[in-house]
């Protein structure tokens, strides 16, 4: 089955607010094995509404549209639809009742006449009721197209979505369950990946295999559908097996969020702790490993030494080393690492000292220039990152970051650095 949502809403075009009802039902539609192939929106102009449901019927089993199901004007999403699909609506009294009553209690004030229109649905339809907001949504089969109506606020979209649509939903598409896994890579970027992975990437159809670029990595998602669970799992085994043997160290986990939750866990593992001595970063790292629940039982701290006073004064950089290399250097980092684990008593340090741009810094080192440290009970190892190239100061920190985090693992995993 194919769906096509439609997002009625002038403010939508002129960009005043985004369409996130469109992401919640696509997600959702994804987990029930059900196609998107359209996003469209329209705005409040009941011809074009018109001409957009036209195109959708002709293309799609499921239409979904939101918004428009209010008391106002440019409410027009219902009387639209039941024109197009020749449905006649009809006043439900008990509705009607209750929209008076909610407004009694709600205002102190009798009903306005134009919340009518939110009691008038079209005939013969399911009826989804809205427990969170006034405008109850719908849902009617014409000529082998399901069209399901729901309300535009966002909460409202997404209660009506989740509880209404979904079960609605379900007994249309039957039993198949959806399974995911995603396959997260570090060091290896998206054409590469697909350069290995294209033959699988454009060949199969159940299970699939789909690159998603992110910021400094990729991942990739296996996804099979099937009668139960336990199938699925067992078409996608084989595949996420066959990704790992392919790309090899470069994948740092499967359905882990991040690099630093693959790091944490390891830590967690060998009981170890972590501490970072941060320049250009900033504080990235201890962030990125303290947004994670738990992060004590790993992480001891850090030191933003961003001027080369910190540098020496509280972590113990020898002066000397700052003079004769400067502060974005091999020897500098190494030190800031080897400072960093006396001071916090961690078991491995990491340090980054770098160029975040946008200029270079006094001794001409160039943007995105990093020099990365850590340092453990085997010794110090350094790495220098060249990550300039037309990178911001955001990205040139975040892969600095990055790097850092799949240095512990490398090392915590015994893999080449
Ligand atoms: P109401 O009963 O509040 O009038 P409605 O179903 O008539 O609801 P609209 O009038 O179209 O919906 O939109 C109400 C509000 O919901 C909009 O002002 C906007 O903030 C939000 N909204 C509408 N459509 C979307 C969308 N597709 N994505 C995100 N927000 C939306
Ligand atoms: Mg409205």
């Amino acid at each position: 089955m194919t769906a096509e949502l439609i997002a009625v809403g002038t403010e939508l075009l002129l960009g005043n607010i985004t369409n996130t009802d469109a992401q919640i039902i696509s997600e959702g539609l994804s987990t029930l094995g059900i196609n998107v192939h359209y996003h469209t929106v329209v705005g409040d102009n009941p011809a074009r509404l018109e001409a957009a449901l036209d195109i959708a019927r002709s293309r799609a089993d499921i239409i979904i549209s939101t918004g428009g199901l209010g008391p106002t004007y440019d409410d027009l999403t219902k009387q639209t639809i039941c024109k197009t699909f020749g449905r006649e609506l009809e006043l439900h009294q008990d509705i009607l009742d209750d929209l008076k009553e909610w407004f009694l209690k709600r205002t102190g004030k009798p009903m306005t006449d134009n919340n009518i229109q939110q009691a008038m649905l079209p005939v013969n339809c399911t009826i989804f009721d809205n427990p969170v907001g006034t405008a109850p949504g719908c849902a009617f089969e014409e000529g082998g197209v399901h069209v399901l109506m729901l309300p535009g606020p966002p909460f409202e979209c997404r209660y009506m979505f989740e509880n209404r649509a979904v079960p609605y939903l379900k007994k249309l598409v039957g039993h198949s369950v959806i399974v995911s896994h995603e396959i997260r890579i570090f060091g290896m970027g998206e054409s590469a990946v697909e350069d290995v992975l294209h033959e699988p990437m454009t060949r199969l159809t159940n299970p699939t295999l789909a690159p998603y670029a992110k910021p400094n990595e990729c991942m990739l998602r296996a996804t099979a559908k099937a009668d139960t669970e336990a199938q699925a799992e067992a078409m996608l085994a084989p595949l996420v097996e066959r990704v790992k043997a392919t790309l090899g160290d470069v994948v740092y986990g499967v359905d882990v969020a991040s690099l630093e939750e693959a790091v944490s866990g390891l830590l967690l593992e060998r009981g170890l702790t972590l501490s970072a001595a941060e320049s250009c970063t900033g504080g990235l790292i201890a962030k990125r490993m303290t947004d994670l629940p738990g992060a004590s039982k790993v992480f001891r701290g850090g030191v933003v030494s961003y001027v080369e006073e910190v540098k020496s004064g509280v972590l113990g950089v020898p002066e000397d080393l700052l003079a004769r290399y400067g502060a974005v250097s091999e020897p500098v980092a190494r030190a800031m690492a080897e400072g960093c684990r006396r001071i916090c008593g961690s078991d491995l340090a990491v340090s980054v000292t770098g160029v975040a741009g946008p200029d270079t810094d006094d001794r001409g080192n160039e943007v995105g220039t990093v020099y990365i440290a850590l340092t453990s009970t085997e010794g110090t190892v350094c790495k220098k990152l060249s990550c300039g190239r037309g990178l911001g100061r955001d990205s040139v920190r975040m892969a600095a970051a990055s790097n850092a985090f799949d240095m512990v693992r490398r090392q915590l995993l015994g893999l080449p650095l």
